[in-house]
């Protein structure tokens, strides 16, 4: 059995609140099983750059409530070239670094699938506030990031509602509309718009004047980043600010147009990211130790497990339409069916949460 000496800790893409919790559980967790913990700074360009600090118990003390993520995080271009990398596992060597756990979204775990196939150990941590991930239930970030979303909401409820106004809102989650639609519902929203399902543009327009009719005040429209029209240049051009537009025309009402943009990325975690991150960042440790490599670490049936990264890549290309020719070349039927079920589970569950909107608008 190998044995470990360090294991080194990065955050990389899109930050998220909750990161620093995950940073902590594993620099603890190793600490406790008498494995050194080191922090890469930057990404996987502070492992290209040598970077590198210790991570030691007290080191990560008062982190737990900060949004953000102590390691700072980086998009790293050179680290997906062949040099980059060898550049990335020479720093492995020359510093004892037996292990990585590398905490982030779908970029992310691409990096690490390459380290781990050139012989670096490498488990892969969700840290993404988009839950984009399809093998995942849940990654680190989303439930802050949502609740930061609910909040803001209300709080353009209060003024909608004084000067009877529509406001369309735009929230992030790149090609995922799960923020939007679980936010959405929580806010008391009349319509949401996401990448995933076809948004009836005509019955939202019809929806609100009814609503005008029945003296409904305060409207609130929430609109996902990854949802885009088409200008008369043949442009893609953002949907939020073009349905703010067609409502004020159509319907009279004053309309006004938010982009909450990074505001969504930042705070204090919640306790179900700060609870998540914690269970996850411990569960990178025992499978590391017990020799395991190229895994990511996801919440399936609500239970905290490991799934191969490769797999778990793939079910999301599946998902999202995105299969590239072989890419299940090497998966068996077995392993094939299990990625159909997961993509029809979330098609599923988002079909359902979707209904609850059109149940509950006014
Ligand atoms: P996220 O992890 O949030 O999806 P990105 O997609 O920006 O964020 O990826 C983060 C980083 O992971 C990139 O800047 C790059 O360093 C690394 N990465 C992404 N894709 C690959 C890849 N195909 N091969 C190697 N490294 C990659």
């Amino acid at each position: 059995m190998q044995t470990f000496r360090r294991i080194g800790i990065l955050t990389s893409g899109g930050d998220a609140p909750g990161m620093n919790a995950v940073i902590r559980a594993i620099a603890r967790k190793a600490n406790k099983q008498g494995v050194e913990a080191v922090g890469i700074i930057g990404g996987y360009n502070g492992l290209i750059n040598k970077k590198l600090i210790p991570l030691t118990t007290s080191a990560v003390s008062n982190i737990i409530t900060r949004g953000g993520t102590m390691l700072y995080s980086d998009r790293c271009l050179e680290f997906k070239t062949e040099e980059g990398m060898q550049k990335a596992i020479e720093t492995c060597k020359s510093n004892d670094i037996d292990a990585i756990v590398a905490i982030g979204g779908d970029g992310t775990f691409r990096g690490a699938t390459d380290l781990a196939i050139r012989g670096i150990p490498t488990i892969g941590v969700t840290g993404t506030i988009d839950n984009d991930i399809t093998a995942t239930e849940y990654t680190v970030g989303f439930d802050t990031a949502m609740n930061t979303v609910v909040e803001v909401l209300d709080k353009l409820r209060d003024t909608c509602e004084s000067h009877a106004r529509c406001n369309v809102v735009e929230v992030m989650g790149r090609n995922c509309g799960q923020i939007a639609l679980r936010a959405g519902i929580a806010a008391g929203a009349m319509a949401v718009a996401i990448p995933e399902i076809p948004f009836d543009e005509e019955a939202t327009i019809n929806r609100i004047k009814a609503a005008k009719r029945k003296a409904k005040r305060g409207m609130l429209i929430v609109v996902s980043e990854g949802v885009f029209a088409t200008d008369e240049n043949g442009n893609k051009v953002p949907y939020g600010e073009v349905l703010k537009k067609k409502i004020q025309e159509q319907t009279g009402i004053e309309t006004k147009f938010a982009r909450l943009a990074h505001i969504v990325r930042g705070g204090t975690p919640t306790l179900r990211d700060r609870l998540t991150a914690s269970q996850m960042g411990v569960k990178a440790i025992d499978l590391i130790l017990e020799g395991k490599s190229n895994l990511v670490v996801v919440e399936e049936d609500s239970k905290i497990e490991s799934m191969d990264i490769v797999f778990a890549l793939t079910a999301d290309r599946m998902y999202k339409n995105k299969l590239m020719a072989g890419d299940l070349d090497k998966f068996s039927a077995e392993d094939i069916a299990k990625m159909e079920a997961i993509c029809e589970k979330r098609r599923q569950e988002i079909a359902n949460l979707y209904a609850i909107i059109n149940d509950l608008a006014l």
